[in-house]
């Protein structure tokens, strides 16, 4: 490894993002950061730019590159906007690592990009695994690039794996806080306001991911992210409901032994992993404390009030551009529940309606990929404004 670690960052003032770049500041000595994107925030953008010097700033709204431009000229920092901006900052030839950390499938150019420069790839986006997971891997393969998991799952799910052999795992463990309404009935789901979907009762992330983990797409997605990243079908990906959010994912072995992944409710685990990965470093964050935590459950999640799980799950099951399509359907579906143009479960009925009237093709080329994902939003746009129940 070299002696400073680059590192270049997609998504930067989010909550992930962020978290990275909290953990950079507490090892200036072996993490320097090259490269930086963001979407709109340029007011967060620009602080951050100006605490981290990196070589290149860019923001993805095309608009503002004028006050970007005014900030970083002063620093000698390079300010670009617009796709080509979140390119030059994915393969950057000084960054060793990228934190792939846009939301949405937004994030699929930029992390693709990155793995055609040969970057270890530090992927918090699992919207492009989900969507594009096979040129994901087609990619990574041929330039002989890491994809390394942010995801806590999956995080936990490597370190398990780590020395096993594939043909003797006998199924994945994925574990899900339940979100906020665990234990709402039927009826107080269909009401749920954004703000009570927004009250995560174990992490704090992003409002998109949040309200997915309030559906349970956030795991149906991680079904899927896990698929790829660790070439388990979906039969042998299972999901186990885990309130205390301790154990981050388990594997079973085929002799009965179960290995599992604890730490504290803190993505900046995840993040020190994936950037130093094979090594592990002194972390400066508070540590479990097993004595003092509370008793560890596992349920099996209640499918009929969280659809989404095997939506995502039929999504992976028919192949193709469906997992691309059942992810921009609850884009539009999340975005417009959060804009309070849509109730709670029209976004599984929404996704539901979409997936039903989606002609699969292979997901071997991002042409199809992007015309399945412009197609599904355009549709779920429809239902949504005429009404989910029409
Ligand atoms: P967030 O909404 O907090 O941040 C998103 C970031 O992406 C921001 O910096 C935003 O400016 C940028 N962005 C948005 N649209 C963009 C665009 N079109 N072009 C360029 N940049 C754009 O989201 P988050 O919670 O940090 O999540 C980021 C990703 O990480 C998501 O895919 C999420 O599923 C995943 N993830 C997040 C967490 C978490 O704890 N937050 C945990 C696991 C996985
Ligand atoms: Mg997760």
């Amino acid at each position: 490894m070299p002696e400073r670690i680059s590192v270049a960052i997609l998504g930067s003032t989010g909550s992930v993002g962020a978290q990275a770049l909290d953990l950079i500041a507490r090892f200036p000595d072996r993490f320097q950061v090259t490269a930086l994107a963001s979407g709109s925030r340029h007011e967060a953008f620009i602080e951050q730019v100006k605490r981290f010097r990196p070589r290149v700033a860019a923001l993805a709204r095309e608009d503002l590159l004028a006050p970007l431009k005014a900030a970083c000229e002063p620093l000698g920092i390079e300010a670009l906007v617009g796709e080509e901006g979140l390119l030059r900052v994915a393969t950057h030839p000084d960054a060793d690592r990228v934190v792939s950390a846009i939301v949405g499938a937004a994030g699929l150019g930029p992390t693709l990009a990155a793995l055609q420069a040969r970057k270890t790839v530090a992927l918090a986006n699992k919207e492009s695994l989900v969507i594009a997971g096979e040129l994901m891997l087609r990619e990574a393969e041929r330039n002989n690039a890491l994809l390394l998991p942010v995801d806590s799952e999956h995080s936990a799910l490597h370190q398990c794996l780590r020395g096993e052999r594939r043909e003797e795992v006998r199924r994945l463990i994925l574990t899900a806080s339940g979100g906020p309404f665990r234990q709402s009935s039927l009826e107080e789901m269909e009401a749920a306001l954004p703000e009570q979907a927004l009250r995560h009762p174990t992490w704090e992330m992003g409002p998109k991911i949040t309200i997915d983990s309030a559906t349970l797409m956030n795991k149906g997605l991680e079904i899927i992210e896990a698929h790829w990243l660790f070439g388990m079908e979906s039969a042998r990906i299972q999901v186990l409901l885990h309130p205390q959010s301790l154990v981050h994912s388990m594997v079973e072995m085929r002799d009965g032994s179960v290995i599992c992944q604890m730490g504290t409710a803190d993505m900046r685990g995840p993040i020190l992993y994936a950037l130093t990965y094979p090594d592990r470093w002194e972390s400066p964050f508070p540590r479990l404390d097993l004595a003092a935590t509370p008793p560890l459950e596992f349920l099996n999640p209640d499918l009929r009030r969280f659809p989404c799980l095997e939506l995502a799950r039929g999504a992976l099951e028919i192949g193709g551009t469906a997992p691309a399509a059942l992810n921009a359907a609850n884009e539009v579906a999340v975005g417009g529940f959060l804009q309070g143009r849509a109730r709670f479960l029209d976004i599984p009925r929404t996704i539901e309606k979409v997936l039903e009237e989606h002609q699969p093709a292979p997901a071997d080329s991002l042409t199809n990929i992007l015309h399945a994902d412009e197609t599904a939003r355009r549709r779920a746009e429809q239902i949504l404004m005429k009404g989910v129940a029409a």
